[in-house]
C-alpha cells in the first residue's frame, strides 16, 4: 500500500466527522507535504471501490467519507453541516417489505435523517437569551 493511501486511511480512522475530500487533503498534507488534491481524490475513489472506506452522498453539501463501512444511519445537521452516526438498529424489514410489494431485488438501503444537532440547539438557546 502506498504511503499516501496509508496516510488517508489514518486520517479517516482518527475522525468521526465524516470529512470531505478537501478536509482530508489538508490533514494528509501534514504527513505527506507534497501530496496533491488529485491524488487524494483518486485514492479515495480506489479505497471506496475496494470497500475500505465508504463514500456518502449527503443532501446539500456534497460527498463525504466514512471509515465505518458497515451499514449504519446518519444524522445530518442543517446548521453546522456535521454528520453524526446514529446508534440505531438497522431496519431489515423495509427491504423485504419493498421487495415483496414491488418485485425489486433490494440488497441495501441508506438512511439519512436531518435536523438540528445538540450543539446547534444549545447555540439557539444562548442566542435567544441575549435578544
Ligand atoms: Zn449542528
Ligand atoms: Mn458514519
Amino acid at each position: 500500500m502506498s504511503k499516501q493511501k496509508e496516510a488517508i486511511i489514518r486520517v479517516l480512522r482518527e475522525t468521526s466527522s465524516h470529512p470531505s475530500a478537501e478536509w482530508i487533503y489538508e490533514q494528509v498534507r501534514k504527513d505527506v507535504p507534497n501530496i496533491g488534491l488529485a491524488t487524494v481524490y483518486r485514492n479515495l475513489r480506489l479505497l471506496n471501490e475496494a470497500g475500505e472506506v465508504s463514500e456518502i452522498r449527503t443532501s446539500g453539501d456534497g460527498t463525504r467519507f466514512d471509515y465505518n463501512t458497515r451499514t449504519h444511519y446518519h444524522f445530518h445537521c442543517d446548521r453546522c453541516g456535521r454528520i453524526l452516526d446514529l446508534d440505531e438498529p438497522i431496519d431489515t424489514t423495509i427491504e423485504a417489505r419493498i421487495a415483496r410489494r414491488t418485485g425489486l431485488r433490494v440488497t441495501r438501503h441508506h438512511l439519512e435523517l436531518g435536523g438540528v444537532c445538540l450543539d446547534c440547539q444549545k447555540l439557539e438557546t444562548h442566542t435567544g437569551a441575549c435578544v
